[in-house]
């Protein structure tokens, strides 16, 4: 079968001639084009804007709460702030267990430390600059990500600080760089059915991430999909990335979360129950790629959400980041994905594809290629 047809030829011409689509053409492509188009479509757009090569980074997390004030119907995560002390499953992180948390991470050698956390309220800004202080003093040299836009939104409301000052103290103590967490959906009915108040409406997320970005401070950006969205949702998410990226650059890439049901309250609600598909997960990346890609050129495929099967494809269809080697991670682990992984594991992903794996820093320069 000839997988370049007539809308194949159509489509890459027009984005590659610098077109951006529009909201009914995205559609349009999901609609008239079959999956494996749409993929072959979004390669050749990922050829012409990465090239061949597929990134990772080597990074260690740190959660270092679980109490949260939010209680999102998508997370398993969290534990109630206001049984604090009541509860044997909630914890917070002392100093020392942070630095315990840095001598196992030194085992893996990682240049990027991710952290995140729920919305602690009981947290004072000076606990976050202490930990971000020993996150650089025990490991000099590590890039330091930190926290979610809305986990910044929250403590600057409940610390009664300015976004600005928040972020000005953390990068004084050696935040490098936001995660780029917590976007969800941006259409503000499918937030309200995902997320509690407490959690910034999808408008304010990108306000945030444009002053935070004009202060210098970069991340990623993200969509959790695969609970009760519609296609029409994904594509507004999209486009309003894409929009707040040419407004004020910033976004380092693009990572689809997609939405693990095991354990969250969706779920014993019975209002999701099953994953999305294997089909859903590649078009997601493909999209992103085709909507996204002239914009946000890194377009991440995080094997921890999707599978490493999943993921492998999707490299094949827009993919060209698998995002890093995630060792720790606790959010998906609440969900029951217990996912491991190697670097010789994720560099034979992408060679038994015919790609060429690389490790990279969390502002996606290379540092080292493995194409001999
Ligand atoms: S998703 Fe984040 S904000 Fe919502 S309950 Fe979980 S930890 Fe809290």
């Amino acid at each position: 079968m000839n997988v370049e047809s007539y809308e194949y030829s159509y489509w890459f011409d027009i984005i590659s001639s610098g077109h951006r689509l529009e909201f009914n053409e995205a559609r349009e492509i999901l609609n008239d084009m079959k999956l494996h188009e749409i993929m072959h479509l979004a390669n050749q757009l990922t050829g012409t804007q990465v090239g061949d090569t597929v990134t990772y980074a080597v990074s260690y997390n740190i959660n270092y709460s679980n109490y949260c004030a939010a209680s999102c119907p998508i997370c398993a995560f969290y534990v109630p702030a206001k049984i604090r002390g009541k509860s044997s499953k909630g914890y917070e992180l002392t100093i020392d267990d942070v630095k315990a948390e840095l001598a196992k991470a030194k085992e893996i050698n990682p240049t990027e430390i991710h952290i995140v956390g729920g919305f602690n309220p009981y947290l004072p800004l000076e606990y976050y600059e202490s930990v971000f202080k020993t996150v650089k003093e025990n490991l000099p040299g590590v890039t330091l990500k930190a926290l979610t836009i809305p986990e910044i939104d929250f403590i600057a409301r409940t610390t009664g600080n300015s976004i600005k000052e928040v972020i000005d103290r953390f990068h004084a103590s050696g935040m490098d760089a936001h995660t780029g967490g917590g976007a969800e959906i941006f259409d503000q009915e499918v937030r309200k059915q995902i997320a509690t108040p407490e959690k910034i409406s999808g408008e304010d997320w990108l306000k945030d991430a444009k002053l935070i970005h004009s202060m210098g401070i970069k991340g990623n950006s993200t969509m959790t999909y695969g609970h009760v969205e519609n296609w029409d949702n994904i594509i507004d998410h999209l486009i309003r990335l894409r929009e707040n990226e040419k407004e004020v650059p910033g976004f380092l890439s693009f990572i689809p979360l997609k939405f693990s049901i095991e354990n969250t309250p969706l779920q014993k609600m019975g209002k999701v129950k099953f994953a999305s598909s294997g089909e859903k997960d590649l078009k997601v990346v493909a999209m992103a790629r085709i909507i996204m890609g002239q914009d946000i050129k890194n377009i991440s495929v995080y094997w921890v959400s999707v599978g490493k099967g999943i993921a492998q494809m999707a490299l094949n269809g827009g993919g060209s980041d698998l995002v890093g080697t995630a060792a720790s991670e606790k959010i998906f682990g609440a969900t029951d994905r217990r996912e491991h992984t190697t670097i010789e594991e994720l560099n034979n992903m992408v060679e038994s594809i015919g790609k060429i794996p690389a490790r990279r820093d969390t502002f996606y320069n290379i540092i080292g290629k493995f194409d001999n």
